[in-house]
């Protein structure tokens, strides 16, 4: 799971995860310590022989014991320790009878990638109206946004501030309105304004949403600033640090980046000194404009700023490759097997740590992110294979790659299907299931928002289990992994994680502030793997009754990412 997008906001992120749980309980200190002698998980009793399936700890343990092996080295795309791991999922689907589905023949769907990041520090001029210029100091008043569409990148242009530049029809909200951007470069406030439920703020604060809406109204750049409150969890000086670390993203047909809205491409970020001297001059205010922001409603006003701007971008560019790996169980319906139900999990990891001391354990083996989950869809495949009732709709696995840069793979999956788009019935994604407690809930991001809700109650209740809301709102989850990616395209999704009951938040965030995205995620954890075929059983449930049910999935009428994704006329579009 993508907790954080980008290494520089790890420490950021892990605080961010760790107060809401505190916020949310906050007599918790003192229950914890009442409640110790009692704490002690319960065994789950099996679950009533309801399924025609009965998942394999010993199996997932298997899968998990070769995922995580030193040998493939943490698993980063592009390396040889990820080939090596798709070889195998690729291996296994053979030997399970699903059929090649990378449109190729094969299973392994190349995924061409890019990395890139800035060549030096580039420059930024200001030029004022008196046509006086001032260049703006890289690191002190400006960091440089890599490029990956161009090596080279010159722009220039008037500027125009555009608040938080959101733009939420649901809410009435243009904060455009009255600005002219054609031919400019906008600035923006980085987030969105904190009244915004949660899940709709990650969509709405995202760059790709707010810099395809600057595109729409012809801006040609985008340069952010943090607000007040941005710049104390992120402060402008650990962008410096972190900025020689590469990102990454597919390469289209033209052979360079696929990025959002590439007609205004995000150009550099702003200190408050560096904003300062573009706001030089301007009619409106930017410690008005700082001040409002920092509203819940945040009703930050843009106007149009009396500077125009010059910058220059040099970008290192890298490609490389990697693949998705891709089967198909075909559905036995004669009209509803053409629809997919697609269970994806992503294979990659994080790879070697870097500047590790002699002798310390350096690789990051990504046992429960995400070999846990790659294990539970090769069980829940071996399921649908094993099953004498085959699925009505065609169960699509797909393992991908490149999570851990950004939910790549399965971008490229989504935008580059090997089935037909308009037939993807619903995703059923895995991700860092954390199987280190006997776990009595799950939570099912994205669930409510779509008619696989229901499907989801009825399936937790056939194994037993309960369903729990959101523990983590702050976090915006339902944004951060790769189900998101087909949301994305307007397919109602879920992903399920592991709940908070019977000794779930300790459990959690425990791994998260000691284990996670480090070596020691790794197999000598105390891996509950009776709880894992639970998992797999709870999913295998899912995607069984969404394959099965002749209603296709939908999303739910006035929900916010159905009414952004899938309008009407969107085969999933609410009924
Ligand atoms: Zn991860």
């Amino acid at each position: 799971m993508s907790f954080i997008r980008r290494a520089a906001l790890a420490s950021a992120a892990l605080l961010m995860v760790a107060q809401p749980v505190l916020a949310q309980t906050p007599a918790k200190p003192a229950a914890v310590q009442k409640a110790a002698p009692k704490a002690a998980p319960k065994a789950i009793k099996k679950a009533a022989p309801v399924s025609d399936f009965a998942p394999s700890a010993d199996i997932i343990k298997t899968h998990m014991a070769f995922l995580a092996d030193d040998l493939l080295e943490g698993r980063e795309a592009g390396t040889r320790g990820y080939d090596i791991a798709a070889n195998y999922v690729a291996a296994q689907y053979a030997l399970l009878g699903v059929k090649p589905a990378a449109g190729n023949g094969g299973y392994l769907q190349r995924v061409p990638l890019i990395s890139f990041r800035p060549a030096g520090e580039g420059a930024m001029t200001v030029t004022g109206a008196d046509g006086q210029s001032v260049a703006l100091t890289f690191g002190e008043d400006f960091l440089p946004t890599p490029q990956a569409q161009a090596a080279d990148l010159t722009v220039e242009a008037p500027v125009v501030f555009v608040g938080y530049g959101v733009v939420d029809p649901t809410r009435n909200r243009d904060d455009y309105a009255g600005l002219d951007v054609k031919g400019k470069i906008v600035v923006m406030l980085n987030g969105a304004p904190a009244s915004i439920q949660t899940e709709e703020r990650a969509h709405l604060s995202s760059p790709n949403t707010k810099r395809t809406e600057a595109e729409k109204r012809g801006a040609i750049g985008v340069i952010t600033l943090s607000t007040a409150s941005g710049e104390k969890r992120r402060p402008f000086k650990a962008g410096v640090a972190g900025m020689k670390a590469w990102r990454v993203v597919w390469r289209n047909a033209q052979d360079v980046g696929s990025i959002r809205a590439p007609g205004a491409p995000a150009l550099a970020s702003l200190s408050q000194a560096g904003a300062a001297k573009l706001f030089a001059g301007a009619a409106g205010s930017l410690d008005a404009a700082m001040a409002e922001a920092e509203k819940p409603e945040g009703m930050v006003k843009g106007f149009a700023l009396a500077t125009k701007v010059k910058i220059e971008l040099k970008t290192e560019i890298q490609k490389s490759e990697s693949s998705n790996v891709v089967g198909v169980i075909e559905g036995s319906d004669p009209t509803l097997k053409a629809q997919t139900i697609i269970l994806s999990a992503h294979l990659d990891h994080i790879g070697i740590k870097p500047n590790a001391k002699p002798g310390e354990d350096a690789i990051n083996n990504g046992a429960l992110d995400n070999a846990s989950g790659i294990a539970t869809l090769l069980e829940v495949a071996r399921g649908f294979k094993n099953s004498k009732i085959r699925p009505k709709r065609s169960i699509v696995l797909l393992a991908v790659t490149a999570e851990e840069k950004g939910l790549v793979g399965s971008d490229y999956f989504a935008n580059n299907p090997t089935v037909k788009k308009a037939d993807i019935a619903a995703n059923v994604n895995l991700d860092m299931p954390v199987l280190l407690y006997p776990f009595s809930d799950v939570i099912a991001f994205g669930s409510d928002r779509s008619t696989i809700g229901d499907v989801v109650k009825r399936a937790a209740g056939r194994v037993g289990i309960g369903v729990s809301p959101d523990p983590l709102p702050e976090e915006g989850l339902f944004t951060r992994s790769d189900h998101y990616r087909f949301v994305e395209q307007g397919v109602p999704s879920v992903f399920l994680m592991t709940g908070f009951q019977n000794g779930g938040e300790k459990g959690f965030t425990t791994f998260l502030k000691t284990n996670y995205h480090k070596p020691a995620d790794d197999l000598n954890q105390p891996i509950d793997y009776q709880a894992a075929a639970r998992f797999a059983l709870v999913n295998y449930e899912i995607a069984r009754e969404l394959a099965n049910t002749p209603a296709r999935p939908v999303w739910k009428k006035g929900d916010f990412f159905g009414g952004a994704f899938a309008p009407a006329g969107h085969p999933s579009a609410a009924k």
